[in-house]
């Protein structure tokens, strides 16, 4: 398939949307995991700055964690709806800049000088909470940023403002951290896109692939059609009934079953072409192969095998029974007409019938029918004649 167009644009679009459903449930799995963080971080803000500090904040923290929550079902179900889930999109991001804001704020809540190892374990645990988070959001290609920026502001502010050696000292350690962070969320990020593509691409490629499989279907269909259906009047071709005709010679001599042909031709047809034309002549013969058709049982064929010339095969039928079907068709045939202008034109034909013999090939069997035709044709036309 060197040829294989990918759709980029639908690449681009379903990798974006994948990527975006990626970092969402894993987003709404990390404030699912949350509360551990929250309890811990509380219970060291308690024993610094009292339980009330404590309550403020974490229930602060809470109500961010649940509307990541709710913010990610609306836009799953915005998803699923095939809706515009961009505002819900855009919610999301602005939680990721709320929850930073919310666990690094928890520096201010439990600050007190006394209490300086508590102040630097909450430092710690935060260090530990910024890891967990950019490998939580590393499927987005900014969530990660906007998160860290959001913790970093009031922790900077702190740091500043507290001017103290030791949480300078964790911040740079957790500088070079992030770094290292970010570099593995990236190739992270990358990876999973390069999947996403390929699986795009896969996914294309099948489409493609039944596409063709069903156009090949199609167009072996349309053959088969045009090689076993004569295309002006619908009835089978030479070729198809002649398939089956070797049929009936095997079956004859395998198990004894009877066949009959009959072959009939319209009598004199050339001069409704000379009269009124070959497009009135085409719709003879049309109103013809209908008329046959009409008559037929199941299992019995109707080909056109000369110009004006039909045959029918009657499998399971003798002779006797071939000869009343004949009249049947001669007699229907006599009062079936086509109509052009105020004329009306008849189309009576002549008929040959013959039964397969046991010991005759197909050539011999269509012969003797053909022989019978003319035989009905000397008699003077619009009748019958069987084989002997
Ligand atoms: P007969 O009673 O002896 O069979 O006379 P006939 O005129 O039917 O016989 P003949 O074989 O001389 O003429 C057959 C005519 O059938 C010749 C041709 O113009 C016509 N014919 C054959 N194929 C077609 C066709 O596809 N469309 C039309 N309109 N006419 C066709
Ligand atoms: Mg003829
Ligand atoms: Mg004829």
């Amino acid at each position: 398939m060197g040829h294989t167009e990918f759709n980029e644009a639908a690449i681009a679009v379903r990798v974006q949307a994948e990527q975006l459903r990626v970092f969402r449930d894993r987003w709404m799995r990390g404030a699912q995991t949350s509360p551990l963080g929250l309890l811990f971080i509380g219970w060291v803000i308690h024993l610094s700055a009292g339980w009330q500090r404590a309550a403020t904040w974490t229930g602060l923290m809470v109500i961010i964690e649940l509307s990541v929550f709710w913010i990610g079902q609306r836009h799953r179900q915005a998803e699923a709806a095939h809706a515009d889930a961009r505002r819900w999109t855009r919610a999301l991001l602005a939680t990721c800049v709320a929850a930073g804001l919310g666990w690094g704020s928890s520096v201010w809540f439990g600050w007190s000088q006394s209490h300086f190892m508590l102040y630097v374990i909450n430092l710690c645990v935060l260090v530990g909470i910024a890891g967990i988070s950019t490998m939580i959001a590393a499927p987005h290609p900014y969530a990660n940023a906007l998160f860290s920026v959001g913790l970093m502001l009031p922790l900077l502010a702190h740091i500043t403002w507290v001017n103290s050696i030791v949480a300078l000292q964790i911040m740079s350690g957790w500088a070079v951290m992030s770094v290292v962070h970010m570099l593995v969320a990236g190739d992270h990020r990358r990876e999973l896109v390069r999947q996403l593509d390929a699986t795009e691409r896969n996914r294309q490629l099948v489409d493609l692939l039944m596409q063709a499989r069903a156009e090949q279907q199609r167009s072996a269909e349309r053959l088969k059609n045009l090689v076993n259906v004569d295309q002006l009047t619908g009835a089978f071709t030479r070729r198809y009934i002649f398939e089956h005709l070797e049929r009936q010679v095997a079956n004859l001599k395998r198990h004894g079953t009877p066949a009959s042909i009959i072959m009939l031709d319209l009598d004199h047809f050339k001069m409704v072409n000379d009269q009124y034309g070959h497009p009135v002549g085409d719709r003879a013969l049309i109103a013809v192969a209908l008329a046959v058709t009409g008559q037929l049982r199941e299992g019995d064929l109707l080909a056109r095998v000369g110009g004006e010339e039909f045959l029918v095969l009657l499998p399971m039928t003798s002779q006797s029974d071939a000869l009343l079907m004949a009249e049947r068709l001669r007699a229907m045939l006599q009062q079936t007409a086509i109509t052009e202008g105020d004329e009306i034109i008849t189309l009576p034909a002549s008929f040959g019938v013959a039964e397969l013999r046991p010991d005759e090939d197909i050539s011999n069997w269509y012969r003797r029918a053909d022989v019978a035709m003319y035989q009905a044709k000397r008699r003077g036309r619009n009748s019958l004649f069987g084989a002997l």
